[in-house]
């Protein structure tokens, strides 16, 4: 396959092109599509000399990529980590295009990062850091742009200051400029668990797809942060047994079904899923991945089901918490196998749809209640379920093959009808 890009030096972003190749082809769009959406639209990367606690300086290397404007501003959200690279934030600001266009929100796709692992860094570092960032990509950014939000390693605070660079260079306050904010300053209701009501409501729908029934079924989860956390949470509220979860420090299992308000107040205690009492240790944290259960959400980092384990994959449904979790061959190792695979794209979408209503919420000053929030991102949720297996099952391909073509397919349509300027 030909990139328009220097050959990527991730992984993930070469997957990603990949997969456009092949919703090009399956549309029979051509060429021109193919090399204009391969592309950033804008991307920037920036310095950002942050003065540590003791007084020396330290710089970080930050970036902020809009892959898409054509259906709307860029959208997508900021993460801190250590292994940020440049070529892993094009590919998560190509899936955010997608993604955005698969649920039908007014976006076109961005995201962003900072190459540093906030959690060696004290919190005013952290603050530090985040506000010098923010200020150096505020060209990009505004209500208008480019709305950034939380990803790995970022949280409302912040969102909360990064609105508040952004509005004091501004010498306004502009609410719209980041989603994933606290409640007092903007928020809506419903974002912080936004993401993990829309992975359980796709994840339910998939088991009952394949005729499971979600009450005593057994589900393992990967990752406790903002995704992992509130989606081990609400299938337990279903009535599924979440038997094992992982973070970065370690992995929990108990057959029976782990004890999940317990669980949460032991990370709320110790800040990690290890040493949680009512539960077994694994000996390895990705031993999780290959457990007899029927349901498996990967909610922490890209690239954790590879070639090398895919085959011992025994979940009959794998639901994509996270961003890129599945590798291009490990796809095709679980699509062999009848292991139905629903795409981030997707199934994580429930994210974006809440940003967006805070986005609403925001610019009209007007807010609704959490009843009004879940019930209009169920619809939405439903409307892309329903929408990716109809087109899956019509073309007999994959869900992911199927949701990245609908949303491709919108896509250049907004392209075609906008034309080439000048
Ligand atoms: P987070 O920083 O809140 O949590 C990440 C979790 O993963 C933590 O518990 C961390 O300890 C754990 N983790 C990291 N490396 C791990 C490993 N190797 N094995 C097991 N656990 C590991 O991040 P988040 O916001 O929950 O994001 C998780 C994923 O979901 C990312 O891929 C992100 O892009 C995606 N996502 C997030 C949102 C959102 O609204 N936050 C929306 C869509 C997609």
């Amino acid at each position: 396959m030909t990139t328009d890009l220097t050959p990527p030096s991730s992984p993930v972003l070469t997957d990603a092109l990949e997969q456009l190749a092949e919703a090009v082809d399956l549309l029979g769009l051509g060429e021109g599509v193919r090399r204009t959406l391969a592309q950033p639209r804008r991307e920037v990367t920036v310095s950002i000399p942050l003065r540590r606690d003791d007084g020396s300086v330290e710089v970080l290397t930050g970036h902020r990529v809009q892959h898409n404007l054509t259906r709307g501003p860029a959208k997508g959200g900021v993460r801190f980590s250590a292994d940020v690279t440049l070529d892993e934030v094009r590919a998560l600001a190509m899936w955010m295009t997608w993604k955005c266009a698969l649920v039908d929100v007014p976006y076109g796709g961005g995201k962003g990062g900072v190459r540093f692992d906030p959690t060696q860094y004290s919190r005013a570092e952290v603050e530090r850091a985040t506000r010098r960032y923010t200020s150096e990509i505020a060209p990009l950014i505004g209500p208008d742009r480019d709305i950034p939000a939380p990803d790995l390693g970022t949280d409302e605070q912040v969102m909360a200051w990064m609105m508040d660079t952004y509005s004091t260079g501004a010498g306004h306050t502009e609410l719209g400029v980041v989603t994933g904010k606290p409640l007092a300053l903007g928020g809506s209701l419903g974002r912080q668990t936004a993401t993990s009501r829309g992975v359980t409501h796709v994840a339910l729908a998939a088991l009952a797809s394949r005729g499971i029934a979600a009450r005593g079924s057994r589900a393992a989860v990967q990752g406790f942060g903002k995704v992992g956390r509130y989606t081990a949470r609400f299938l337990d509220e279903a009535g599924v047994r979440v038997i094992a979860v992982s973070d970065q420090h370690g992995a929990v299992v108990d057959g029976a079904g782990l004890d999940v308000p317990a669980l949460e107040a032991h990370v709320d205690a110790t800040g990690s899923v290890v040493g949680f009492a009512c539960s077994e240790p694994l000996q390895a944290k990705d031993d999780l991945l290959t457990l007899p259960v029927d349901l498996l959400v990967p909610a922490a980092v890209e690239g954790v089901i590879h070639a090398d384990n895919a085959d011992r994959v025994l979940a009959r449904v794998v639901v994509e918490g996270a961003n890129g979790p599945t590798t291009r061959q490990a796809d095709a190792i679980l699509a062999d196998r009848g292991v139905l695979v629903v795409p981030d794209i997707l199934a994580n979408a429930g994210g974006v749809v809440v940003s967006y209503f805070e986005w609403v919420q925001a610019n009209q000053a007007f807010w609704w209640s959490e009843a009004e929030v879940e019930e209009r991102l169920a619809t939405r949720m439903s409307l892309a379920w329903d929408r990716t297996t109809e087109v899956a099952a019509k073309h007999d391909v994959s869900l992911r093959s199927a949701a990245t073509g609908l949303a491709v397919g919108a896509v250049a349509e907004a392209h075609r009808l906008r034309g080439l300027y000048p």
